[in-house]
C-alpha cells in the first residue's frame, strides 16, 4: 500500500483533530503518502482541490482545537449511487487505496456502502470510459478503517467515542454553574442535553452533576403517572433541604408509549403542580464546542494510530473495521457488525422494547442507571424491619484527589438507602486515631458530587506504634463492621499495617476495601485512580495556555508535572499536548539523552520551528532537575531559542473533579459498598483493593499487593500505559524533510 486518504464527516466531535493528526503522522512515519479529503463526503464527490496531500506540519497545532481542521459536511449526493460513483472516480484519480473515515454512524454506514459497492463502481467507471482498465485492475479493493467521532457515544464497537468525554465536560460545567444560581433562587432547572436515541450523555451528565432527575430515550419512566412521582420526589427533596433542583433530559426522551418527554412539558408539569419557578436551559451546540479534553485527545490519538496499523496489516480484500477502546485497550470490530448492533438498539427503542434496548447498551450503562435512580431520591428507603443495620465507616487517606467527595457521597447515600449506618471519619488516619467519627445522613453529602478537595479532610499520615491501639479502640467503640477507604498509597500502606496488627488487636478484624484515589495514578490493582483525569486536564489546559503565550518568540518550555515516582501524568500530558520529549523516572534521564534532545530541538529551530515543549515528571531524576535542564538547554541553544521553566505545582490537585473522575468515583464506591456488605454478612474479614482492570471492576486481595507493587518506588511493577510511549515518540518527531 502506498497512499491513503483521511476525512472527517457528519457531526463534528472534539478530538477529531487529534485523530487526523495521528493518522497523518503515523502514516507518514510508515512511508505512506497521505491525502486529506476536505469537507467529508462532499469533498470526495467534488474532488479537485478538495482532495490533496497533507504534510507532517499541516497537522501541527490542531491537537488542542475543537471541531475538525479538515472540515466536515453532510452530503446528500453521497447517499445516491451516482454520488458514490463520482466519489470513487475521484479516489481513483488520486490512486487512493485505503481510507480512514472519522465520523458518526451515518458516515460509517456510507463507508460500508462504498466498500460493498466498490468493485461494481470501478467496473462501471471502466465501462463508461472514465478510467482505464489498467487503473481498475490496480484498484480492485478499497481498504477502510473507521473511527467513531460522535459526542453521543451511541455506537457499538467502542466503550466511548471521540468527543463524548468533552461533551460531558461541557454538560458538567453547565450543570455546576446552574446549580449555584438554582440554589440561590430555589429554582428548578430543566437541562436538555443531546442524544436523540442514546441517553449516554444525559445519564452520565446526571450522574456526574449530581442531578435530581433524568430522562433518557432507552429507559422511559416505568409508570404512566411518572409526573406525580417526579413531583412528589421534588417536593420531598425541598422539604429535606434541597435548594437547587436540576432535571436532565435527553433530547430524545420519551414515555413508555413513545410520546416525547420534552423539556417544555417537564417545565409545565413542575410549574403547574409544584408552583415552582422552573427554567429551561437547552445546551445545544455548546456540547460540541470547546477544546477537547485530555481523554478525548489521547483516545483519538491512539485510535488514529491504530487505524493506520489496521490498514497496513489488512489483507487485500479485508472488510472494513472500526477501531475502538475497551478498558484501556484498543479493539477492532467489523464495521458491518458494529453498524448492525447499533441499529438494533435504535430498532428496539423504536419498537418500544425498552428492556432489550437497555440490555443492548451493556451492563455498566444499566448499573449506572440504577445508581442514579437511587441517588436522586429525596430521602433513603427506610430500613426494613428486622434487617441487620451494618455500621460502615468511610474515610479518605493520602494526598487530596478530586473526586474523593463524589465517592463519599455515593457510599453514604447508597449505604443509608440499604438501611445501614454510615460513619464518616475526618482527617484520614488522624481521625481514626482520635475518634473523630460521626454518623452521616442523606443530606450531609448534598452537593458533594461536584466538589473538588476533600470535605472530610485527608492527609498522608501512616499510623505507627500506639496508634494501632487507638484505632482498635475507636473501631470497637463505634462498633464498626467494615471500612471503606478512599485514597492514595499512604492509605493503602496504613491498611496493610492494620492487617499486620490484627493478632494484637482483634477489633481490626473487619473487612476493609480501598478504592484508588490519587492524582498520581500509582495504585495497585487499578489501571486508573480517581483524580488522575482531573489532574491531567488541569495540566493540559495549563500547557495550552503556556504554549499560546509563546506565539511570537522562539522558545522552549520545560514543564514540570506531579506524579511522584509515577510517570503517568507526564506521559499522558505529553501525548495530549504534543510535547517533543517527556522525562519520566521509569526510564530515567541520562546526560547523553539531554544533549541529544537539545541538538534535535536546535535542528528544528534552525529550520523555522517556533515553539518547543518538554515535560518532566517531578521525580524523574534527582540531579537533572527542571532548572538544570532549563539551564543546560539555554546554554546549548545559543541564539536559536530561549528556554523557560514552568513548575505547575498544586493547581494540578485542585479544581472540581472531571466528569470521568466523578463517574469512576461513583462506580467504584458503589461496587466497594456492595462488596463490604456481602463480606460483613458472611463474616469475611479479607481486605481488598478495588480497581478497573481490563474493562471490569476487580478486587485484589491486599495480601497480594506487596507482590504487585514496587514498595520503594511506590508504583505498580507493571504499568499498562508504558506501552503508549512508542506512539508518543513517533508523533513528537520533528518534521521529516
Ligand atoms: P454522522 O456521521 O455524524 O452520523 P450523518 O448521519 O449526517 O452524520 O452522515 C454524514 C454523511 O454520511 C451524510 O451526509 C451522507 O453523506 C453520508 N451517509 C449517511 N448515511 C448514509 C447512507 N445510509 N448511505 C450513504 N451515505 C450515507
Amino acid at each position: 500500500m502506498k497512499r491513503i486518504g483521511v476525512f472527517t464527516s457528519g457531526g463534528d466531535a472534539q478530538g477529531m483533530n487529534a485523530a487526523v493528526r495521528a493518522v497523518v503522522r503515523m502514516a507518514l512515519d510508515k512511508d505512506l503518502e497521505v491525502y486529506a479529503i476536505y469537507e467529508g463526503y462532499q469533498g470526495m464527490v467534488d474532488g479537485g482541490h478538495k482532495i490533496r496531500p497533507i504534510a507532517w506540519t499541516d497537522v501541527g497545532g490542531i491537537l488542542q482545537k475543537g471541531g475538525t481542521a479538515i472540515g466536515s459536511a453532510r452530503c446528500a449526493q453521497f447517499r445516491e449511487r451516482a454520488g458514490r460513483l463520482q466519489a470513487a472516480r475521484n479516489l481513483l484519480e488520486h490512486e487512493i487505496e485505503a481510507l480512514v473515515v472519522i465520523g458518526g454512524d451515518g458516515s460509517l454506514t456510507g463507508a460500508q456502502l462504498l466498500y460493498t459497492e466498490w468493485a461494481g463502481l470501478v467496473n462501471e467507471l471502466v465501462e463508461n470510459g472514465q478510467i482505464s482498465q489498467e487503473l481498475a485492475n490496480r484498484h480492485q479493493h478499497l481498504a477502510i478503517a473507521g473511527i467513531i467521532g460522535s459526542i453521543d457515544n451511541d455506537m457499538y464497537g467502542s466503550d466511548v467515542t471521540t468527543g463524548s468525554d468533552t461533551a460531558l465536560h461541557r454538560i458538567v460545567e453547565a450543570t455546576d454553574a446552574i446549580s449555584s444560581t438554582a440554589a440561590s433562587h430555589q429554582r428548578i432547572f430543566v437541562v436538555e442535553v443531546m442524544g436523540r436515541r442514546c441517553g449516554y450523555l444525559a445519564l452520565m451528565g446526571a450522574m456526574a452533576g449530581g442531578a435530581d432527575w433524568v430522562f433518557i430515550p432507552e429507559n422511559p419512566p416505568d409508570m404512566d403517572n411518572w409526573e406525580d412521582k417526579m413531583c412528589q420526589v421534588m417536593h420531598l427533596g425541598r422539604e429535606a433541604g434541597r435548594r437547587d433542583i436540576i432535571v436532565v433530559v435527553a433530547e430524545g426522551a420519551q414515555d413508555r408509549h413513545g410520546k416525547p418527554i420534552t423539556s417544555s412539558y417537564i417545565k409545565e408539569v413542575l410549574e403547574s403542580r409544584l408552583g415552582e419557578d422552573t427554567r429551561i436551559t437547552v445546551l445545544g451546540h455548546v456540547q460540541r464546542g470547546g477544546a477537547p479534553s485530555a481523554f478525548d485527545r489521547n483516545l483519538s490519538t491512539l485510535l488514529g494510530a491504530a487505524a493506520v496499523d489496521q490498514l497496513l496489516a489488512a489483507q487485500p480484500d479485508e472488510k472494513p473495521f472500526v477501531m475502538g477502546i475497551r478498558a484501556n485497550k484498543i479493539t477492532r470490530t467489523p464495521l458491518d457488525e458494529a453498524l448492525a448492533r447499533t441499529r438494533s438498539v435504535a430498532e428496539a427503542s423504536a419498537a418500544r422494547d425498552f428492556k432489550r434496548a437497555l440490555q443492548l447498551r451493556g451492563s455498566s450503562f444499566n448499573e449506572s442507571f440504577d445508581i442514579v435512580r437511587t441517588m436522586v431520591r429525596a430521602l433513603p428507603h427506610p430500613p426494613t424491619p428486622g434487617q441487620r443495620r451494618m455500621r460502615i465507616a468511610v474515610m479518605n487517606a493520602g494526598g487530596p484527589a478530586p473526586g474523593m467527595n463524589t465517592a463519599v457521597r455515593t457510599a453514604v447515600r447508597l449505604g443509608t438507602d440499604k438501611g445501614h449506618i454510615m460513619l464518616g471519619v475526618s482527617n484520614g488516619f488522624h481521625g481514626l486515631i482520635e475518634g473523630d467519627i460521626r454518623e452521616m445522613d442523606w443530606m450531609s453529602v448534598h452537593g458533594w458530587a461536584s466538589q473538588g478537595g476533600a470535605e472530610m479532610g485527608t492527609n498522608r499520615y501512616v499510623p505507627k506504634g500506639s496508634d494501632f491501639y487507638a484505632i482498635a479502640r475507636n473501631l470497637e467503640a463505634h462498633q464498626v463492621d467494615g471500612l471503606l477507604l478512599i485514597g492514595g498509597w499512604s492509605g493503602y500502606e496504613s491498611v496493610l499495617k492494620m492487617m499486620q496488627n490484627r493478632s494484637t488487636f482483634p477489633a481490626n478484624n473487619i473487612p476493609i476495601v480501598c478504592i484508588p484515589a490519587s492524582i498520581n495514578n500509582n495504585l495497585p490493582g487499578a489501571e486508573l485512580s480517581i483524580g488522575a483525569d482531573t489532574a491531567l486536564n488541569n495540566i493540559v489546559s495549563a500547557v495550552d495556555k503556556i504554549k499560546q503565550s509563546a506565539v511570537a518568540s522562539r522558545r522552549v518550555f520545560v514543564v514540570e508535572v506531579m506524579g511522584r515516582n509515577c510517570g503517568y501524568l507526564a506521559l499522558m500530558s505529553a501525548l495530549a499536548t504534543g510535547a517533543e520529549r517527556v522525562y519520566i523516572g521509569e526510564e530515567g534521564i541520562r546526560s547523553s539523552d539531554l544533549i541529544e534532545d537539545v541538538k534535535q530541538l536546535a535542528a528544528g529551530f534552525s529550520k523555522g520551528k517556533r515553539l518547543g515543549l518538554v515535560i518532566r515528571n517531578e521525580s524523574a531524576n534527582k540531579v537533572y532537575t527542571t532548572s538544570f535542564i532549563r539551564a543546560l538547554f539555554e546554554e546549548e541553544a545559543g541564539d536559536l531559542f530561549d528556554v523557560r521553566e514552568a513548575i505547575l505545582g498544586h493547581l494540578q490537585q485542585g479544581g472540581d473533579p472531571s466528569p470521568f473522575d466523578r463517574i469512576l468515583a461513583t462506580r467504584l464506591a458503589a461496587h466497594a459498598l456492595n462488596h463490604l456488605e456481602k463480606q460483613i454478612e458472611e463474616g469475611d474479614i479479607a481486605c481488598a483493593c478495588l480497581g478497573q482492570v481490563g474493562g471490569a471492576l476487580v478486587f485484589t486481595d491486599m495480601e497480594d499487593v506487596p507482590r504487585l507493587f514496587d514498595m520503594e518506588k511506590q508504583r505498580p511493577k507493571k504499568q499498562w500505559w508504558m506501552e503508549l510511549r512508542s506512539v508518543a515518540r513517533i508523533l513528537a518527531k520533528p518534521a521529516p524533510h
